[in-house]
């Protein structure tokens, strides 16, 4: 037997087609972070999904997607345009072959960036495909460490919110059985981000988790000072205090911290995860599976992440990360975020500080008839079946 036929040797399903689409869902109450605080971006008020959907010539489907925020949505649409025909006709088994296929073809875009968030909307069909053909979970296809994963909430605490609108969010999130609430901070005035930060202490204090997220505004030393006033108050994480990729800053800050800091969201590549991760800059990796490629490349960092012996606290999409996140041996948090559900079917399970495992395997979801109207644009290759 040649190498060629041996490595031939897996299944005799192949992909017999493809739907792309490029969904955008709207923010009902468009949202503000520090990064518009400092006048860089605009509020955010909607989110960019590029949705991949497979067909096997057996008859399974796979259903996976990435997302952009205020750029870039019809790039990633029209890459996977580009690069979705190298997958027909392929075994969906050899998912790393696969993902390395789209890496070399996209790779004079760089590794990374909008390449890795096309390539990622194709991986994490291919995973859901695979844990569908083995009849289960995807995260007890990887293995489920455990069944049900911490889960913290932001939504209700961005910076446009006032004082009352955040402790009433915090108290539905909270009655809801969310374990941990995330504030936004990093605005230009200090006093404001600490007013708010006691006030939502006096909500969650000796009930649930609370952290604070400066989206990266912050100097070095605004960093420090600020991260030296709330290191007493028992957070559960500091997030981006520093500018995305300053590794060596995210170090020596964290070295001087009681309180874990928090990072990485931003990072599109395994060897970004591993530069952060060597200098000592998180406590959590805040790795996200849509940016950094889909959950092949996801699952090196978490062993990167394992072998650091930090946390994992994926960033946004919690309808993939519940599955990633459950397969961790570490500290988990999940994010939990509603701007996703009426893109799907299926309501996540939530009670007790956690999100639980979904029954329906794969990721356990189904594109919503509003998903389908949520859509602006579908392009089909090969077979599929009709919608
Ligand atoms: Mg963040």
């Amino acid at each position: 037997m040649t190498r060629a036929e041996r490595i031939s040797v897996t299944t005799t399903d192949r992909i017999a087609g493809l739907r792309l689409s490029h969904v955008v869902q709207p923010i009902a109450k468009p949202v503000s972070d520090a990064k518009v605080a400092t006048g860089r971006q605009s509020p955010l008020a909607a989110v960019d999904l590029l949705v991949v959907e497979i067909a096997s010539e057996q008859g399974l489907t796979g259903m996976g997607f990435s997302y952009t925020l205020r750029a870039g949505g019809t790039a990633l649409a029209a890459l996977a345009r580009e690069i979705g025909p190298l997958l027909i006709g392929e075994d969906p088994n050899r998912i790393s072959w696969l993902w390395d296929r789209l890496a070399w073809r996209t790779n004079s875009l760089g590794e990374g960036g909008a390449a890795a968030q096309c390539i990622a909307a194709f991986d994490s069909a291919l995973w859901d495909l695979k844990a569908k053909r083995a009849g289960m979970p995807l995260a007890h296809f990887l293995g489920a460490y455990r069944e049900a994963v911490p889960v913290y909430n932001t939504s209700g605490q961005y910076l446009q919110a006032t004082i009352p609108e955040m402790r009433e969010g915090a108290e539905a999130a909270i009655a809801r059985g969310i374990g941990g609430i995330k504030m936004k901070v990093g605005q230009p005035d200090r006093a404001e981000d600490m007013r708010r930060i006691e006030a939502l202490c006096e909500v969650t204090a000796g009930r649930v988790a609370l952290m604070v997220d400066a989206n990266q505004q912050w100097s070095r030393p605004q960093a420090l000072s600020f991260s030296r006033e709330i290191d007493g108050l028992g957070l559960a994480f500091i997030e981006e205090p520093l500018a995305a990729r300053d590794h060596e800053g995210h170090g020596a800050l964290a070295a001087q911290l009681a309180t874990p800091v928090a990072t990485g969201e931003m990072l599109t590549s395994v060897a970004e995860h591993r530069a952060l991760i060597r200098a000592g800059g998180c406590g959590f990796t805040q790795v996200d599976a849509p940016r950094i490629g889909g959950i092949t490349p996801f699952l090196k960092v978490m062993a990167l992440a394992e072998e650091a012996r930090i946390g994992l606290a994926p960033h946004f999409v919690m309808e993939q990360h519940i599955h990633l996140a459950a397969a961790y041996p570490g500290e988990v948090w999940v994010e939990h975020f509603d701007w996703l559900e009426p893109l799907f079917d299926e309501r996540l399970a939530i009670g007790d500080g956690c999100i639980h495992i979904p029954d329906g395997p794969g990721f356990g979801l189904t594109l919503s008839g509003e998903a389908r109207a949520a859509t602006r644009d579908t392009h089909v290759i090969g077979s599929m079946p009709a919608l």
